[in-house]
C-alpha cells in the first residue's frame, strides 16, 4: 500500500460516515439545550431596531440578504421621516430609495414596500394584519417574514427558520430537515412549549455568534455537552 494510503482510506470512510450519519437529539437533551440558552439570555429579541409592528415589518422586508446592522443604519434615517404606510407611500419610489440605497436589492425592496403600504392602507386600515394569510399576501413577505412579525410583534409562538436556524437544526441534531420548512415543522413539533415563544431568537443568536457557519466555536458553547455535532472543536484555536 502506498504511503498515506491507509490514512486516505480512513479519511474517505469518515467522510462517508459523516454524510450518512444523521445527528439527532432526544427529548431530554433538547430540553437541556433550550434551558441553557434561556439561562444565558432570558429575554432574547431581534437585533433589528423598531418601535411599532409596521416598523418591524419594514425592517424585516429590508433585511433579506442584508445585515441587521446595515438595515438599522438605513431605518435610523428613514423612520424619523416616515414610519407609517401613508408617510412611506408619500415618499414615492425615488424618495424611499434615497433612504435605503445602502441596502442590497434596494430598488426591488422599495417597490415591494410601497406596494405593501398601499395594500395596508386599502385593505387593513393602515395596520399590520395579525394573521399569516394576510401577511403572506403582502409583496415581498414570505413565510419567514410572516413568522418573524407574528412572533416578535404579536407574540405568536412561531419559529422563522433562516440560514442560521437551518444550519443549527441540522448540525446539532435539534431538528434535522432537508429544507427550511422541514426544519420549521420539526422545531414546532419538538420544542418544549415553555421555550416556543423565544426559540426563534435563541437559535438565531446562537447561530450568529457561537455556532457559526464555517467555524462553530464549540469550545465556548454552553450546549456543547448535549449537541450531537460530530466534528465539535472543544479546544480553542491558538490565540483564542
Ligand atoms: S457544540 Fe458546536 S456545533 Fe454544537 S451547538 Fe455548540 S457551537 Fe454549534
Amino acid at each position: 500500500m502506498p504511503a498515506g494510503g491507509l490514512d486516505a482510506i480512513l479519511a474517505a470512510f469518515a467522510r462517508a460516515a459523516q454524510i450518512i450519519w444523521l445527528p439527532t437529539m432526544n427529548k431530554q437533551t433538547r430540553y437541556t439545550f433550550y434551558a441553557r440558552l434561556a439561562e444565558l439570555d432570558p429575554n432574547p429579541t431581534t437585533e433589528l431596531n423598531y418601535s411599532t409592528p409596521f416598523e418591524l415589518l419594514t425592517a424585516v422586508l429590508l433585511s433579506a440578504q442584508a445585515t441587521d446592522v446595515g438595515v438599522n443604519k438605513a431605518t435610523a434615517r428613514l423612520f424619523p421621516v416616515a414610519n407609517t404606510p401613508a408617510a412611506i407611500l408619500a415618499l414615492g419610489q425615488d424618495g424611499l430609495e434615497s433612504y435605503i440605497a445602502t441596502i442590497g436589492l434596494y430598488r426591488s425592496k422599495a417597490k415591494h414596500l410601497l406596494e405593501t403600504c398601499r395594500i395596508l392602507i386599502e385593505q387593513h386600515g393602515g395596520e399590520v394584519p395579525r394573521d399569516r394569510e394576510s401577511l403572506e399576501a403582502l409583496p415581498g413577505v414570505g413565510r419567514k417574514t410572516a413568522n418573524v412579525v407574528l412572533n416578535t410583534a404579536f407574540g405568536v409562538p412561531t419559529i422563522a427558520v433562516d440560514t442560521h436556524i437551518f444550519r443549527l437544526g441540522n448540525r446539532t441534531g435539534l431538528a434535522p430537515g432537508k429544507d427550511v420548512r422541514a426544519v420549521e415543522d420539526k422545531l414546532l413539533k419538538v420544542t418544549p412549549a415553555e421555550f416556543m415563544l423565544n426559540a426563534h431568537h435563541w437559535l438565531i443568536l446562537h447561530g450568529r455568534y457561537v455556532c457559526k457557519a464555517r467555524k462553530p466555536e464549540c469550545w465556548r458553547c454552553v450546549v456543547n455537552d448535549v449537541c450531537d455535532y460530530r466534528s465539535k472543536q472543544l479546544t480553542p484555536p491558538p490565540g483564542r
